[in-house]
């Protein structure tokens, strides 16, 4: 069985002692496919190295709306110039809007969210999204950005909302990313409830290592890792009533598709 981590941080310094060990583990799960994600100029550098160091694993670069006040037309230049140079870069992102934790204002954010969706645009690639409580903003900037000549390829990571912006994002041709929240008794009830309405040929799962450890994993163990993006897999497999097997091949298929990808894995022993 295949398994794609479809978002992680594999820059974070808290792998930094053991990346090795900690992919070791994602094969021994299974887990054989990483897109690293950037949220900065630094970490994008990084995930880069880390993709261009691994076999399967590949990398994002973009701004994330936590640091859009930091982010001026230079450091997307810097962006492009580092995806025209590096092959294992598959995605922009993570961009959008965040206004649960509002690190930038309003303003930054959506200028940087308009301005990284035309490097993306720019460069043909799928993006990669990030909504926190936009309170229906995320969307709207998103569709005044998009056309027929300018259709969106992406996904919507850590998918938290409601029914109804589910069906604007899949009406949208985006592809819906499901995190370990699921697996979480009291706060995945609202997403368990809303994923058999998402067809099964727009879902990915991811982990958003190191946040968001899934249960049973969760309070035993300090970080989240690739390996327990498992954990993400076992729930939808049961709630989509699909046979593990099939269903890992339907993931990985939609991950492949979502960025691109068009080499098959290489497979280690472990
Ligand atoms: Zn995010
Ligand atoms: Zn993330």
């Amino acid at each position: 069985m295949k398994i794609f981590d479809t978002h992680c941080h594999l820059d974070d310094s808290s792998y930094k002692k053991d990346l090795e060990g900690t992919i070791k583990r994602a094969y021994q799960n299974d887990v054989c496919g990483f897109m690293s994600v950037g949220t900065d100029k630094k970490t994008s550098a990084i995930a880069i190295e880390i993709a261009n160091s691994m076999e399967n694993c590949y990398a994002s670069v973009g701004f994330h709306p936590h640091y859009a006040k930091e982010c001026a037309d230079e450091e997307i230049e810097f962006l492009k110039e580092l995806v025209r140079k590096n092959k294992k870069v598959k995605a922009w992102g993570e961009i959008g809007l965040d206004f649960n934790r509002m690190y930038s204002p309003q303003k930054d954010q959506e200028e940087m969210f308009v301005k990284q969706l035309e490097a993306a645009f720019s460069l043909e690639l799928p993006v990669i999204f990030h909504e926190r409580d936009s309170n229906g903003r995320f969307y709207e900037v998103l569709k005044a950005n998009i056309n027929e000549s300018k259709s969106v390829k992406g996904v919507v990571h850590c998918f938290s909302g409601d029914k109804r912006e589910l069906e604007k994002y899949l009406d949208l041709g985006l592809y819906i990313g499901i995190t370990g929240i699921i697996t979480v008794k009291s706060r995945g009830a609202k997403l368990r409830s809303l994923a058999s309405f998402i067809p099964k040929d727009r879902i990915v799962i991811e982990t958003d290592a190191p946040y968001l450890t899934p249960a049973p994993y969760k309070n035993k163990v300090k970080r989240n890792e690739p390996a327990f993006v498992k954990a993400v897999f076992l729930t939808l497999s049961r709630l989509f009533e699909i046979e593990e097997e099939e269903f890992s091949k339907i993931l990985w298929e939609n991950s492949l598709k979502l960025f691109s990808i068009e080499e098959s894995p290489i497979i280690k022993n472990t």
